[in-house]
């Protein structure tokens, strides 16, 4: 019935049906997986996906609003129930501002495409991904992106001026202001960015842009303990202000399987060092040496290899962005993104790594992240990897971050995977809230059900 309504207002060949959507990937990231959908529906305009929430709201019908379907926590999976609405139709960038620097684009905008058409303008988009190639702008903003360059421009709660949503019920809410200061009531906008799918489908996004850089130098260092990798990003800051864009810190066995045979990438140096870092900035190409030489005369940095051609910065940032190549080797990953302070990492880590040692005898391990913005990223692949040693593992990965300030979750959301662990970093009140939010705006539970809570 819903898929003969959807059928007769939007046109059959906006609705593609289960055994034709069942040949798509139903999420990119790890072993790639069949859609399992009950039909999907491709929408071209914000109408089109106003009739669809309308019409499966008085069915009741649930749906998953689809961006590039590179979430890594299953927040855009379905069992078979549900109906698929990918936006991938409405990808245009509807204006470029220059002289206000924002851009008007659809949500099924690809990162990478926002990125490229900014260049003619000498305009950047300041969200840079390892998935900018799949993941869209409304992906994007229903996850809360974070990314490569968030210590100098923020996450996208920073980077969106307005947004056009379409709740539930097929209402059309507006609020594409591009006014940087907009005090008039609640900021509704925010509610929906990094909502996951769960109040209503982003269609449209006003994006604040930036001056696009003249230069970018990128230098891989090489460190033989945390607490200079610490000292020199806190110099750093100071030493670039706004123009240190990346801080990355990767651990060695990061480097090693990043760097191995098989991983496409080489190695910046002959010798190894118990720790690796790497760190970007703009408009400074002659700085950066000036700035690391003294950290290498006092041997507070062993080693350094800086990249300012985009083919020398671009073999750097494959030893950070490819992991895709750790789910190769190494099956299957369980894969964490957590938030804590700079000046906790270092006893983390080590706690971490004790207590997976000491619980299981086989154990594959890559800590790597966003150090600048106190993020880190584990990529484990411990015992069998069954559903038990996942369970252990999350304990031991969760647990030491109670006593300390943290999320479970930095930049990739909650969406199945880390659903029971909410209450780690949210409080009964807050969860309370966020329900009685989700019930006013969708009271039949149609949007993404299941999801986060
Ligand atoms: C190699 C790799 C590297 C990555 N690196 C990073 C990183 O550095 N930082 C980071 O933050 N993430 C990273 N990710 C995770 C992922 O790319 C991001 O979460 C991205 O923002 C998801 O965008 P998407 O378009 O693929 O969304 P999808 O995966 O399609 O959907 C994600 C969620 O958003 C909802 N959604 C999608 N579109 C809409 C819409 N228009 N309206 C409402 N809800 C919608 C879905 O229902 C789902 O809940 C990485 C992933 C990969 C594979």
């Amino acid at each position: 019935m819903v898929i003969e309504a959807l059928q007769s207002v939007l046109g059959k060949e906006k609705v593609i049906l289960k055994e034709e959507a069942g040949k798509r990937i139903g999420n990119i990231f790890g072993k790639p997986e069949k859609m399992k959908v009950k039909a999907l529906v491709l929408p071209t305009n914000t109408n089109d996906v106003s009739h669809i929430l309308k019409i499966c709201n008085e069915h009741k019908q649930a749906v998953i609003p689809m961006g590039g379907l590179s979430n890594v926590v299953y927040s855009a999976l379905s069992d078979g129930s549900e109906i698929g609405i990918s936006l991938e139709k409405m990808n245009q960038i509807e204006k470029i501002d220059t002289e206000n620097r924002t851009a008007t684009v659809q949500s099924g905008v690809i990162l990478q495409q926002l990125q490229q058409a900014l260049t003619a303008s000498d305009l950047l988009f300041g969200l840079d991904l390892g998935s900018k190639g799949s993941c869209m702008i409304g992906g994007n903003i229903a996850t809360n992106a974070g990314g490569l360059q968030a210590v100098k421009y923020g996450v996208m709660r920073n980077l969106v001026l307005g947004l056009q949503v379409v709740l539930p019920d097929g209402s059309i809410i507006s609020d594409l202001n591009s006014v940087m200061k907009n005090n008039t009531g609640y900021d509704l906008k925010q509610l929906f960015i990094g909502s996951e799918g769960t109040l209503g489908i982003i269609t449209k996004a006003i994006l604040k842009l930036d001056t696009l850089a003249k230069e970018k130098s990128t230098a891989f260092l090489g460190l033989s303990e945390f607490k200079n990798a610490s000292k020199i990003l806190a110099q750093a800051r100071s030493f670039f202000g706004d123009k240190l864009v990346s801080f990355e810190i990767l651990w060695p066995e990061f480097y090693e399987i990043m760097t191995n045979e098989r991983s496409g990438n080489k190695k910046p140096f002959t010798e190894t060092y118990p720790l690796y870092a790497i760190m970007e900035v703009i408009d400074s190409n002659k700085l950066l040496d000036t700035f690391l030489e003294p950290f290498l005369e006092n041997n507070e940095l062993q080693n350094a290899v800086i990249g300012t051609s985009d083919q020398e910065r671009k073999q750097i940032w494959g030893i950070r962005e490819k992991v895709d190549h750790i789910m190769n080797e190494f099956d299957p990953v369980f894969l964490f993104d957590i938030s804590l302070p700079v000046s906790e990492m270092e006893n983390y880590h080590k706690v971490v790594r004790e207590n997976l040692y000491s619980n299981f005898q086989q154990v594959h391990y890559s800590i790597y992240g966003h150090m600048g913005d106190g993020n880190l990223h584990l990529m484990l692949n411990c015992g069998d990897g069954n559903i038990e040693a996942k369970a252990q593992v999350e304990k031991i990965v969760y647990e030491p971050l109670k006593n300390i300030p943290s999320s479970i979750s930095a930049e990739h959301g909650i969406g199945l995977s880390k659903k029971k662990w909410l209450s780690f970093s949210r409080s009964e009140n807050e969860i309370a809230l966020m329900k009685l939010i989700k019930k006013a705006i969708d009271p039949n539970n149609i949007m993404n059900p299941g999801k986060i809570f």
